[in-house]
C-alpha cells in the first residue's frame, strides 16, 4: 500500500452524508451516514445494485445536487456555491464520464466542438485546437476525428469521445457513472484498459460506480460496497475481493463467474 498517498489529503471527501427524497410521510431515504473519502492516486469503485444509492451518491459528488444531511467536502472545504470561479475550478477538477455516449455526446456538434466545450464553459486558458488534437491522441483517435460526427463512429469509439472531453480542462478527478455498461462485451475490455491506462500516465484519480465488482475490482485500490443507501463494506480492493466480510458483498462476489486479478 501507498501510505504517502494514503495519508494524502481527500480531494473529495463526503462526512455523515445522508439524501432524502420527498417530504411528509411520501420521503425516500437514498442514502444515510455516508463517510467516504477519495485521496490522490487511490481511485474508488462504487458498488452496488440497482436502488442502492450509487447515482445519488455521484450528484453529490459532483456537486449536482446537496445532501440532506451532513456535508461534502472539496480540498477540504465546503464548495461555495455562490462563488462562480470557485465552481469553475472545481468543474475542471472533477470530470465525469456518462454511461451511454449515444446520449452524452450532441450528435449536432462536431468532435472537435464536443471536446473543447469544456474549455469553452470552463474558460480554460490555451490553444484549443492543439489541446483537442492531444487529447484524441491520448484516448487513440487521430487528428482528423475532430472534423467528423459522433454518429460517424462506433460504440466503443464514442466513448473514447467522451473520456476525451472529460481529460480536456486536466481534471485530478475522473468521475465514470458505468462507463463500459452500454458497451459491447468485446470493446468493454478495450475501454478499461484506456482508463486504466490513463490512470497511471496522468496520475487521475478515478471514481467509478458501477454494478459490476469485477469492473471496480480492476481499476480500483479502494472499494465501497452500497446497500440500501448506506456503506456496507469499505476496503482495499484486494482485500475486499478475497476476504469480503459484509454477507451481501459475499451475496456480490459470488454472483461474478471469474474476477481477474486486481
Ligand atoms: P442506484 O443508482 O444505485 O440505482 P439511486 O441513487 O438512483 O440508486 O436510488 C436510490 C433510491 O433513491 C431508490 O430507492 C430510488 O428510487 C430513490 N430515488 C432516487 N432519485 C430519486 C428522486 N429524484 N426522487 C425520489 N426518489 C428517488
Amino acid at each position: 500500500m501507498n501510505q504517502h498517498a494514503e495519508a494524502a489529503a481527500p480531494l473529495l471527501e463526503l462526512v455523515g452524508v445522508g439524501r432524502t427524497y420527498g417530504s411528509g410521510r411520501r420521503t425516500t431515504t437514498a442514502l444515510s451516514g455516508v463517510d467516504l473519502a477519495v485521496r490522490p492516486g487511490r481511485s474508488v469503485g462504487i458498488v452496488g445494485e440497482s436502488g442502492a444509492g450509487k447515482s445519488t451518491l455521484l450528484r453529490l459528488l459532483l456537486a449536482l445536487d446537496r445532501p440532506t444531511q451532513g456535508q461534502v467536502l472539496y480540498r477540504g472545504e465546503p464548495l461555495a456555491h455562490r462563488d462562480r470561479a470557485a465552481v469553475r475550478r472545481f468543474r475542471r477538477d472533477v470530470q465525469i464520464v456518462f454511461q451511454d455516449p449515444r446520449s452524452s455526446l450532441d450528435p449536432r456538434m462536431t468532435v472537435g466542438s464536443v471536446v473543447a466545450e469544456p474549455l469553452r464553459s470552463l474558460r480554460v486558458p490555451g490553444d484549443r485546437r492543439a489541446r483537442v488534437t492531444e487529447v484524441l491522441g491520448w484516448v487513440g483517435l487521430e487528428p482528423d476525428a475532430a472534423d467528423r460526427y459522433p454518429a460517424q463512429f462506433s460504440g466503443g469509439q464514442r466513448q473514447r469521445i467522451a473520456i476525451a472531453r472529460a481529460l480536456a480542462p486536466s481534471p485530478s478527478v475522473l468521475v465514470g457513472d458505468e462507463p463500459v455498461s452500454a458497451l459491447d462485451v468485446s470493446v468493454r475490455e478495450q475501454v478499461l484498459d484506456l482508463l486504466r491506462r490513463l490512470r497511471t500516465e496522468l496520475g487521475l484519480t478515478l471514481v467509478l460506480v458501477s454494478h459490476d465488482i469485477a469492473v471496480v475490482g480492476q481499476l480500483c485500490e479502494e472499494t465501497v460496497v452500497l446497500h440500501d443507501g448506506r456503506v456496507v463494506e469499505q476496503a482495499p480492493t484486494p482485500q475486499l475481493l478475497t476476504h469480503p466480510q459484509h454477507p451481501y458483498t459475499q451475496r456480490l462476489l459470488a454472483a461474478v463467474p471469474h474476477l481477474p486479478a486486481p
